[in-house]
């Protein structure tokens, strides 16, 4: 294989080129403009880089190397932070900032040094910052978006290609006197890096994407105040449990909660310390619950839960753990002194989901009722009626 170094040079600025057209356009738009903007910054260093190498035939040779060179480290250091900003919300930890300064000083000499010399230095400390990179995907790929994958995977590739060429440079220096000369190696990682690094940024792209529709999705689906559930995605997380009790012939539990005398709480202690409560509420519940169970604010201060395979006695069981729980809450109001909140509740029970979302709600609402007649504090289940 015969490839032109220069020719995939110019490939390669032109897709930084395309690239860095395409950041500029979606970066306003999406909500991680701090990780995109650092992405930015090492798309247009390493284009800048790229075209300080191809510039030698105009620039003296020393101005090529250390200034493209180091262009294209500073880039890369730029993309890795911009990762790390994605992934962890921080910039990049002291010592992997002050490996890429040395990374990036460590070009200043390399034009004392003969080609062969200078293309095995940049292919070992150019790889330092990727593998960094690739090495916070692989790290945090259970919990990222699926396509930052990807980007890991083209920062490592870099990185072998790079490390490939240098110990090529180190075993056939011949190769590597004139950098125009066709060069197969040297080509495949020009072609590596071209493939990856843009595969990388188009990658990140939409691993923002992917975030800003997450985080849409989210403040659609869930009450900002208590991050429970909307009724909307609750109602159809019901129709699901229900439809799923019919097959499984097992039975679901709903349960309408409402806190006792709230309007109380806000008149004595401030609308702040009420929302504070509703907050430590729901946290308290949802830590409590099976990741089966769904949990959501109907409004004010009533919240519903949905217990799949539960019958009476589990749903009692689990109002009574949340009973205990909400107790031992450690709320304490601006005098000091501490505060306990209560809550009454109705179950209602749809044995091989045979009774239907409205019939539930309904007789969950006639139980919650008669809890908060007979005295808060308790739970009532719908015909037949048991106090806990
Ligand atoms: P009961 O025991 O009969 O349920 O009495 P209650 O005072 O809890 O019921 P009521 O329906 O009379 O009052 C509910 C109160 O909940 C009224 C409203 O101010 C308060 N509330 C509703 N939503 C919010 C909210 O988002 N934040 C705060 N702080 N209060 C809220
Ligand atoms: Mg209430
Ligand atoms: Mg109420």
């Amino acid at each position: 294989m015969t490839l032109h170094p220069p020719t995939i040079l110019v490939l390669l600025l032109l897709g930084y080129a395309m690239l860095g057209l395409q950041l500029a356009m979606v970066r306003r738009r999406l909500l991680e403009e701090q990780a995109l903007r650092r992405w930015s910054w090492g798309n247009t260093l390493l284009l800048l880089g790229h075209l300080m190498l191809l510039a030698r035939i105009v620039v003296p040779l020393p101005v090529s190397v250390i200034a493209g060179n180091g262009l294209i480290l500073l880039g890369e250091c730029a993309y890795v932070a911009a990762l790390q900003q994605f992934i962890d919300d921080r910039p990049l930890p002291r010592g992997v900032r002050w490996v890429c300064a040395f990374c990036v000083a460590a070009m200043l000499p390399m034009a004392l040094f003969d080609t062969p010399t200078r293309v095995f230095i940049a292919s070992v400390l150019t790889p330092l910052p990727a593998l960094w990179g690739a090495w916070l995907v692989w790290r945090a790929r259970h919990r990222v978006e699926r396509s930052l994958w990807p980007v890991g995977a083209g920062l490592a590739m870099i990185a072998l290609a790079l490390l490939a060429r240098g110990v090529h440079a180190a075993l056939h220096p011949a190769y590597y006197v004139d950098l125009t000369l066709p060069n197969t190696v040297q080509s495949l990682m020009l072609l590596t890096s071209f493939i990856a690094l843009l595969g990388s940024g188009f990658g990140f792209v939409l691993a923002c994407t992917e975030r800003a529709t997450r985080s849409l999705e989210r403040l659609a689906s869930h009450d900002h105040l208590t991050g429970a559930l909307n009724r909307q995605p609750a109602e159809l997380l019901l129709a699901n449990a229900l439809q799923r009790a019919r097959r499984e012939r097992t039975t679901v539990a709903y349960v309408l909660l409402d806190l006792d005398r709230f309007k109380s709480v806000n008149d004595r202690h401030g609308h702040v310390f009420g929302d504070e409560v509703l907050r430590r509420f729901a946290h308290t519940v949802a830590a409590r619950l099976r990741s089966s169970d769904v949990f959501s604010r109907c409004g004010g201060e009533e919240f519903a839960l949905v217990l799949p395979d539960s019958d009476a006695a589990g749903a009692l069981g689990v109002l009574d753990e949340l009973r205990r729980a909400c107790r031992a809450m450690g709320l304490v109001t601006d005098d000091g002194s501490p505060f306990a909140v209560t809550f009454s509740a109705g179950i209602s029970l749809s044995p091989c989901g045979r009774v239907g979302a409205d019939a539930l709600y309904r007789e969950a609402d006639r139980a919650l009722y008669e809890a908060k007649h007979g005295g808060r504090d308790r739970a009532v289940l719908a015909q037949p009626v048991l106090q806990t």
